[in-house]
């Protein structure tokens, strides 16, 4: 089965909006087996929406359409539809009555205008919106298939998750199953290398992928089942995770401050940070995570020396010999937050971003992520070589991320707990 997403907007043509329908159409139907080659986005223009839908049909079995399902006039996604596909409009009284209810519900009046959204296509398969008024639908005709689905992206999940893809599942033979090894500590091309033979793999197939310091292999299986395409992905995630222990934190999780966090959570451990050149983004990191507070305690933005000093502790000589970013002053703010919090584990990050330096002859991209335990301080020294402010803040929380998950081993193996 192939398939083409068409999504409908000139806002998108623009580039007003990110196009993360298609993005998210395109997970979900290779998830089922269903091949996507191509993903159109056409303006609000009913000429080149309906060339589109015919050459789009040439070469496909299924074409899923987003946007342009409201009730103004530069809605026409279900006309140009029904045109193309040779099939009358007409109204659905259930949904009718369901948009009308929606806005009494409200109190607000209904807009005459609105009764065009409970028209569609005749003997299509109506899809209903539980998240607003525009319903999508579903038509067959000639061993075709057209789909259509509202712009918002909180209408367009639900509903094709719910109402579309239970349908669409019945016409895919086989099912795809995708799982995310996340690694970090090693570099995209030392991972391929060790990854070996288990890149050429054909069924699953082991893809790697490499974003802001961090790598992952994507493992997916093709199978007549989910349970057949699992059972064929187990073999090769055995063989990643012998390979790859000591850098792995995670599968198919969000991030690394997910994994942190559960663990933090398992080990009933907490955390405080104390940050400098992160600017917060540890403790936004951590806070994006639900149910954070049981394992942070807090976060310090200690950003000038006088800080450093007054609400950490670090000492006012080392801050002057080493300068601020150095491994002395890292371990000092580690230990004050520690204190301060009352955390049993306390992390102090101090580098510089970039893209200028210091003053000094140290290098931009250089870091020291420090942890503070009963009894410890480790410090790691990072050297991105990059000059790119963004990239050296994120892979410099991750590094902070990565340490505290080490720091829980020691912890754990020393038996402290
Ligand atoms: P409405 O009833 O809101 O008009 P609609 O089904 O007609 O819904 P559009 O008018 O095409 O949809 O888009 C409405 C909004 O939905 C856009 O302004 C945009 O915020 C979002 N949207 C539309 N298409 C996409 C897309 N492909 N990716 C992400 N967001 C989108
Ligand atoms: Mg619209």
């Amino acid at each position: 089965m192939n398939c083409q997403i068409i999504c409908v907007g000139t806002e998108i043509l623009l580039g007003d909006i990110v196009n993360t329908n298609a993005a998210t159409l395109s997970k979900e139907l290779a998830s089922l087996g269903i091949n996507v080659f191509y993903q159109t986005v056409v303006g609000d223009n009913a000429r080149r929406l309906e060339k589109s839908i015919k050459d789009a049909l040439v070469e496909n079995d299924i074409l899923i359409l987003t946007g342009g399902l409201g009730p103004t006039a530069d809605d026409i996604t279900k006309e140009v539809c029904a045109k193309v596909m040779g099939v009358e409009m007409e109204t659905d009284k259930k949904q009718l009555d369901r948009i009308r209810e929606y806005f009494s519900a409200k109190g607000v009046m209904m807009s005459p205008t609105n009764e065009k959204q409970a028209k569609i296509p005749k003997g299509a398969t109506v899809l209903e919106n539980d998240n607003g008024t525009a319903p999508g639908f579903l038509l067959e005709k000639d061993k075709k298939i057209i789909v259509c689905l509202p712009g918002p992206p909180r209408e367009m999940k639900p509903m094709f998750e719910n109402k579309a893809k239970p349908i669409l599942e019945k016409y895919s033979s086989s099912r795809l199953v995708s799982h995310n090894v996340r690694m970090i500590g090693i570099g995209e091309s030392d991972m391929a290398h060790r990854a070996g033979d288990l890149l050429g793999s054909e069924n699953p197939t082991v893809a790697p992928y490499a974003k802001d310091g961090e790598c992952l292999l994507r493992v997916t299986a093709k199978a007549d089942s989910v349970e057949e395409a699992e059972k064929l992905c187990e073999e090769t995630l055995e063989k990643i995770f012998k390979k790859f222990s000591k850098y792995i934190y995670g599968v198919d999780v969000n991030g690394i401050e997910y994994a942190v966090v559960r663990r933090l959570r398992e080990e009933k451990l907490k955390v405080a940070f104390a940050e400098s050149c992160t600017g917060g983004l540890c403790a936004k990191r951590i806070t994006d995570v639900p149910g954070a507070s049981e394992v942070f305690e807090c976060g310090v933005v200690s950003y000038s020396n006088d800080i450093k000093n007054a609400v950490l502790g670090v000492n006012k000589h080392d801050l002057d010999n080493y300068g601020a970013v150095s491994k002395p002053v890292a371990q000092q703010m580690a230990q004050g937050v520690r204190k301060l919090s009352g955390a049993d584990i306390g992390v102090g990050i101090t580098g510089i971003a970039g893209p200028g330096g210091d003053g000094t002859d140290k290098p931009v991209g250089l870091c020291y992520v420090a942890v503070a335990y009963e009894g410890g301080c480790v410090c790691r020294e990072i050297k991105s070589a990059r000059k790119d402010r963004d990239y050296n803040r994120i892979t410099a929380s991750s590094a902070a991320f990565d340490e505290i998950r080490k720091t829980i081993d020691i912890i754990i193996k020393r038996g402290d707990i």
